[in-house]
């Protein structure tokens, strides 16, 4: 006997919880089309180098276990990032992506109508991460040069306000926070506000003025530090990012985890990862050296572009922003678009850093034809 929705007319559906209805979407960076032009995927700042050869190895030979559980207590990457560190293993704790660790820490911190300060525009998991929590978003405008606005983040804390997370260098405007900065806004927010420092492009950071998260994390005892394999380290498709925090916060994180969310294939390619350092310099080198290429050349056509410090560059195309990602996906390059507000653009291979260029320069001179009074279109 079929069973159509039609017959179950009368009977009340399963009601959602009402937090999913305010929740904006997670719009992944496009994927690459099949079709015969060539196409660079560049919106969702992966790393465009392919794995490395001793992490592939890692990875095979840990493949033929796939099914057995992974270690739940991540032991080995665990005490690899500790001595990576210099922190106690008992401060790093583990997700399936930092997006997954820092769900964790809004969930095991947050109550209902609790706050999450954080800057906007930032990273687009925050409201989502922050309303499924059940807890209330708190977006801070950036600055006029797409920076965090601290002094006016630490005015928006309030009684209610539980964790407050700055992202540095900030998704999608590539722009990072100094140590000053950081270091005056601490003074100002209590130290029952957890604040965490999202770095999950810090090693592409080169500023010596720069805020980095383990200072902070070593000097003060409400700050937790994100970091992940994902970018720098081109492991993506594995998930796996952790935090460095006070114990207590740690033991909580773990606790509010999806149990055997880290997959031993990612827990060994981490491993593998930390023990190849020097070659994945290499390729942070080389990606930061194109990074300033792509942004002296967005200068040069008379773009007005931040500094980024990340692995993508940010472009201000405003209302022309959804024209803008149309001319760059003529020249074969998908960019990540936030209509109304700009472009974001990964660095990927020099090529496709190239094409991103010349697509560029297309966009400018539409923008500038369409600006142009006397143009008469
Ligand atoms: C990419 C990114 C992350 C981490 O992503 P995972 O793949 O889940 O580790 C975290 N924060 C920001 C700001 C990011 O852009």
């Amino acid at each position: 006997m079929s069973h159509h929705a039609s017959e179950d007319a009368g009977r009340s559906a399963v009601s959602l919880r009402s937090a999913l209805q305010s929740l904006p979407p997670y719009k992944p960076g496009k994927s690459a089309a099949s079709s015969d032009a060539v196409q660079y995927k560049l919106s969702s700042n992966e790393n465009p180098y392919p794995p490395l050869p001793s992490v592939l190895d890692a990875v095979n030979q840990v493949s033929p276990q796939m099914n057995l559980y992974p270690d739940m207590t991540c032991q080995a990457v665990t005490e690899a990032v500790a001595n990576r560190w210099g922190v106690e293993p008992s401060a790093v704790s583990f997700g399936s992506g930092s997006v997954e660790v820092a769900s964790q820490i809004i969930r095991a911190v947050c109550d209902e109508g609790d706050e999450v300060v954080f800057a906007w525009r930032s990273f687009e998991a925050y409201p989502i991460l922050t309303g499924l929590a059940g807890a209330t978003a708190v977006k801070v405008p950036l600055t006029a040069d797409e920076r965090h606005d601290l002094p006016a983040m630490a005015a928006a804390v309030t009684e209610r306000t539980k964790v407050v997370l700055v992202c540095t260098p900030n998704n999608p405007t590539g722009t990072s926070v100094t140590a000053d900065e950081l270091h005056e806004f601490m003074a100002r927010v209590p130290s029952n506000v957890l604040v965490v420092v999202d770095e999950a492009y810090v090693h592409f950071n080169v500023d010596p003025a720069a805020a980095r998260g383990i200072d902070f994390f070593r000097e003060y005892p409400n700050v937790v530090v994100l970091h992940t394999f994902s970018k720098a380290y081109g492991l993506a498709g594995l998930r796996i990012g952790y935090a460095i925090a006070p114990d207590y916060i740690s033991a909580a994180l773990r606790a509010v985890a999806i149990p055997f969310g880290v997959s031993n294939l990612a827990q060994q390619a981490a491993l593998a990862s930390l023990a190849a350092e020097s070659e994945v310099e290499e390729r942070i080198t080389a990606l930061v050296e194109q990074r300033d290429h792509v942004h002296q050349q967005l200068t040069e056509q008379g773009w007005d572009v931040v500094e980024s410090q990340a692995n993508f560059v940010w472009l201000r195309t405003g209302e022309h922003t959804e024209e803008a990602e149309q001319i760059f996906a003529r020249h074969g390059v998908i960019v990540r678009a936030f209509a109304g507000e700009g472009i974001r653009g990964s660095i990927g291979s020099p090529a496709g850093n190239q094409t991103f260029i010349v697509a560029a320069q297309d966009v400018l001179n539409h923008l500038n034809a369409a600006t142009t009074p006397s143009n008469g279109s």
